[in-house]
């Protein structure tokens, strides 16, 4: 898949922005079953270094079983993962280095209630990275700052707006300096009104040369931030493309079906 050049070309030193190289994501033949509910068949899939894909499909077609696979919070049945240079699937994987490239946001926030948006941003940075407070608070407020947060750096979760909340989420993802993130219908639990904010975030990231794939009910966003638009149907890719064809045109009488209940 392609790439936009100049946003490829963009992914490093971007104020703000991730300031390392973006790792590409290649699945293959990957099954994942509960018991006896099958609930990956065997899909294919990847994501291009610098590539935006967005992942749709009803509820319960097994997209954030997938999503989690990818970090190995769910061990596939299985097929094969690689993210950048690690491969999540095989049994000598380096584990917590290749979860330190990978950025997760989910639906629900998962901020520190107990910490000011400030110590959320700087927490794992301090553990896990070694960073002085002074170092990991200079980062925090950059990336507060991308996000159009910090002036509220000194706040606690339950003071924000969930949109809010969930702008902090990704930039305390984006202080690990990930190659990769992972959204998990970032927008799904928050008010409409605080939804274009938290997309706008993305859509700069985006924009910023970051691999993301993100699972959504945003068609709109997917049209114009997506390179690629997947859908999912009952564990099996059943299309794929350019935004503007899966989501404009799609071929397939289960995307339309699908399309015509979310547009
Ligand atoms: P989606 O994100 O597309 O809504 P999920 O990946 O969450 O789909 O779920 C797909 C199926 O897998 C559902 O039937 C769900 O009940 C089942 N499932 C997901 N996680 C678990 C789990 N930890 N244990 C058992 N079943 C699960
Ligand atoms: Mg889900």
């Amino acid at each position: 898949p392609e790439v936009p050049a100049a946003r490829a070309a963009s992914a490093k030193g971007v104020p703000g922005g991730h300031g390392t190289d973006a790792a590409g994501v290649t699945i293959t033949g990957l099954h994942k079953s509960f018991g006896d509910n099958e609930v990956l068949k065997g899909i294919d899939m990847s994501v291009a270094p610098g590539e935006v894909v967005c992942l749709i499909g009803a509820s319960g077609s097994g997209k954030s079983t997938l999503l989690r696979c990818v970090n190995r919070l769910e061990t596939p049945n299985a097929g094969t993962i690689t993210v950048g240079e690690h491969e999540a699937t095989h049994p000598d994987v380096n584990l917590d280095a290749m979860r330190r490239q990978i950025g997760m946001v989910f639906q629900q926030f998962n901020l520190f209630p107990h910490l000011s948006v400030l110590e959320n941003c700087t927490i794992t940075p301090r553990r896990v990275l070694g960073q002085s407070k002074a170092e990991a608070e200079a980062e925090a407020m950059a990336q507060l700052d991308a996000v159009g947060l910090k002036h509220l750096s000194e706040r606690r979760p339950d003071q924000l707006s969930g949109g809010q909340q969930q702008r902090v989420a990704i930039a305390r993802a984006l202080t690990m300096k990930p190659q990769l993130m992972l959204f998990d219908e970032p927008t799904s639990a928050l008010d409409p009104e605080t939804v274009g904010d938290v997309l706008a975030s993305m859509r700069k990231l985006a924009q910023a040369g970051m691999t993301m794939l993100v699972v959504t009910h945003e068609m709109g966003f997917a049209r114009e931030v997506a390179d690629r638009v997947v859908f999912m149907d009952q564990g099996l890719v059943v299309e794929e493309g350019p935004a503007m064809a899966v989501i404009g045109d799609p071929q397939q009488p289960r995307t339309q079906d699908f399309l015509r209940r979310v547009l």
